[in-house]
């Protein structure tokens, strides 16, 4: 690997829920996320780009990419996205009040009595509104396509960019099962992410396309570690925590990536996890290691959950019980409002410990305010990013709890490899 690479911005959002860059109430101060979004070599954004998926949401989401000037424009679904998976669409028909809502949505004149019962009927053929909505974000010369929109299914891709620089993705919409929204999987029992020998014990493995796994030999374009990984949802104990003071992240999903050790884990879905942490892998200077070790054949999900994923990750970016890894310094607020985004440099991170000091799950729910003043008493440190050794989680969700888009998208400098 050569000692240096080129330097390529990575513009990263998530979870716009078809908002648009315009403030909310003309009278609210500027907020970050607004037109035009700042320049960069690549966008990615990693899935709830609706509500649930109707074709007037999609074309708002495209008015988003469009203010951004990246030459390529990464998108993933994620579980709103509803029209965009085959199976949520034929296991719900009309049945589903999401349908209905997404149907009336995209043909408000189906809320007519004028539309006569045997029109609807036809219009409500889910095969068809999946069709229109996967044409509309992956057909040649179709809408998406012409903003230089590319839309990611499951599994590995690369991109040579512009720059000059390869960028290997891998991408997956899938979600732990949540009130039945899509592309969803039951987590204590099924694998999405890894291949059968790296599953844990009595899990059943539906992984078409597992993450690759790390390897410091790696030198052909075709088997390249892989830089950044973009899923809809966070890996366990990593920015998942909800409101409610629960870890919801995936547990397999945390062991793929302790696998795979790309630089950057992008994702959303959990809303209030907005953030950013810095890992240092245990098993860090092995490239054997991380692939040939079946570490997990006698590890059930429950074990992993409670003691096992702890291994993976250093001792001293373990963080504290509800969150592992070390918290990821922003730069001050009048520069996010300046820059339109939170600026990180691979090259130069700082992190801040969290606080030694035991906090109860109650209390740092209580009161965020007290956990932030404990955590800038704690020192700050340095910290330059490593391939193979750390691994950066971004949670880039722009819209709150209250679906008000609230938050600044991420700019992450990165040093990628060029194209052979
Ligand atoms: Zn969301």
């Amino acid at each position: 690997m050569p000692a240096s690479g080129i330097k390529t911005r990575i513009l990263i959002i998530s979870d716009t829920h078809s908002r648009p860059l315009q403030n909310d109430y003309p009278h609210d101060p500027p907020r970050a996320f607004r037109e035009p979004l700042p320049d960069a070599d690549v966008l990615i954004h990693c899935g709830d780009m609706t509500m649930t998926g109707s074709v007037p949401d999609y074309n708002a989401t495209l008015d988003v990419l469009r203010a951004s000037s990246a030459p390529l424009k990464l998108v993933i679904a994620g579980n709103h996205d509803l029209s965009l998976e085959e199976k949520w669409m034929s296991n719900h028909r009309e049945k589903d009040w999401r349908f209905v809502a997404m149907e009336e949505e995209n043909d408000p004149l189906d809320k007519k009595a004028s539309v006569s019962k045997a029109e609807r009927q036809v219009r409500r053929d889910c095969k068809s509104v999946y069709q229109e909505a996967r044409d509309f974000w992956t057909k040649e010369g179709g809408v998406a396509r012409k903003e230089g929109v590319v839309f990611l299914d499951e599994g590995s891709h690369t991109f040579r960019l512009d720059n000059g620089a390869l960028l290997r993705i891998y991408a997956s919409p899938y979600t732990p099962d949540f009130q039945d929204w899509g592309f969803a999987y039951p987590v204590k029992t099924h694998d999405s992410f890894n291949s059968h020998t790296h599953s844990f014990d009595k899990t059943t493995n539906i992984c078409q396309n597992p993450i690759p796994s790390f390897s410091a030999s790696s030198t052909e374009e075709s088997e390249r570690n892989v830089d950044v990984v973009i899923t809809h949802g966070p890996p366990y104990k990593q920015l998942d925590l909800t409101a409610t003071g629960l870890n919801v992240g995936c547990p397999h999903l945390l062991h793929a990536i302790s696998r795979a050790k790309p630089l950057i884990h992008c994702f959303g879905h959990i809303h209030e996890g907005y953030g950013a942490r810095l890992v240092e892998w245990a098993n860090n200077d092995s490239a054997k290691a991380s692939d040939s070790k079946n570490d997990t054949t006698s590890t059930t999900v429950d074990t992993y959950m409670t003691e096992t994923w702890r291994t993976a990750i250093t001792p001293s970016t373990h963080g504290d019980s509800k969150s592992s890894g070390a918290q990821v310094s922003f730069p001050p607020e009048t520069d996010i409002a300046r820059d339109r985004s939170v600026r990180l440099d691979l090259s130069s991170l700082t992190t801040v410990t969290t606080s030694s000091q035991p906090q109860s799950a109650a209390q740092a729910l209580m009161d965020v305010d007290d956990e932030f003043v404990e955590e800038t008493q704690d020192e700050a440190k340095a910290v330059e990013l490593k391939r193979g050794r750390n691994t950066l989680f971004v949670n880039a969700s722009i819209v709150d709890l209250g679906y008000k888009a609230v938050n600044a998208p991420f700019l992450i400098e990165a040093e990628l490899q060029g194209a052979v």
